[in-house]
């Protein structure tokens, strides 16, 4: 008998590097981007990694150096090493070194000159933009009310200016007495994330929401500036609030 059984199967169908490259991009998709390792990869794929392997002389770490190639074309940067697996703490973490470094908001250039161990394109591409990746920070410091706190006690202030000087109208106060994203941020990080009564952070006290508020109220002819502000938690500032309405 000449037949012989053998245990590899004729392969079906000769896989090009392009379908390769697709694959492995799907699953480098899957994982944001960042690293991932041939038993990931088989959880996924339709292939095997043996297969990608075979195609490119036997190593994964070629695979993967051609992937990289690829995604940089298209400006996506493949993430790798100890950059790998970044979880949104990771990312808010280092967010908070630069930011405190650097004293306000970075820029993309200002971002990119502090050695960063994330880049800024993986910050953006997680949060889809700068800006919205900076709010998400501020809220995930702050106990996600930053930025409409103002709206919350905009109310009870619109009624006391309105008691003292019933000409201005509330839209215009409303619109004069909100702080720009900018300076909640530099009140903020000067305030280290705390509120300057109690000393409550939402990093440390689960639930705290911080709040910005004007040291002398807006309503008595208190300003936007600074040194007028400061991080105040909710309670504190209802406290405080409440103080000013008996004045
Ligand atoms: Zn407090």
């Amino acid at each position: 008998m000449g037949f012989k059984f053998e245990f590899g199967r004729p392969r079906i169908k000769n896989i090009s590097e392009d379908e390769i490259l697709d694959e492995l991009e799907e699953v480098a998709k899957h994982f944001n981007y960042s690293y991932f390792r041939r038993s990931d990869f088989n959880k996924i794929a339709e292939i095997h990694s043996a297969t990608v392997e075979r195609h490119f002389g036997g190593s994964w770490s070629a695979a993967v150096r051609a992937l990289s190639k690829r995604l940089k074309r298209k400006n996506i940067t493949l993430l790798l090493g100890r950059q790998r697996g970044n979880s949104d703490e990771t990312m808010f973490n280092e967010m908070e070194r630069i930011w405190r470094k650097l004293g306000h908001r970075p820029s993309r250039d200002e971002w990119r000159k502090m050695k960063p161990i994330i880049s800024y394109d993986s910050i953006y591409r997680r949060f889809g933009g700068w800006t919205n990746a900076c709010l998400k920070f501020i809220e995930y410091k702050s106990g996600s009310s930053v930025v409409s706190s103002h709206k919350v006690f905009g109310k009870v202030d619109t009624s006391k200016t309105r008691a003292i000087s019933p000409k201005v109208n509330a839209t215009e106060i409303e619109k004069t007495r909100s702080i720009s994203l900018n300076i909640r941020l530099k009140v903020l990080n000067r305030d280290k994330f705390r509120c300057v009564f109690c000393g409550k952070s939402p990093a440390t006290d689960i639930g705290t929401q911080l709040h910005i508020d004007h040291i002398v109220p807006f309503s008595k002819g208190g300003g936007n500036n600074l040194e007028n502000l400061q991080t105040l938690c909710f309670e504190c500032n209802l406290g405080k609030s409440n103080r000013d309405v008996a004045e």
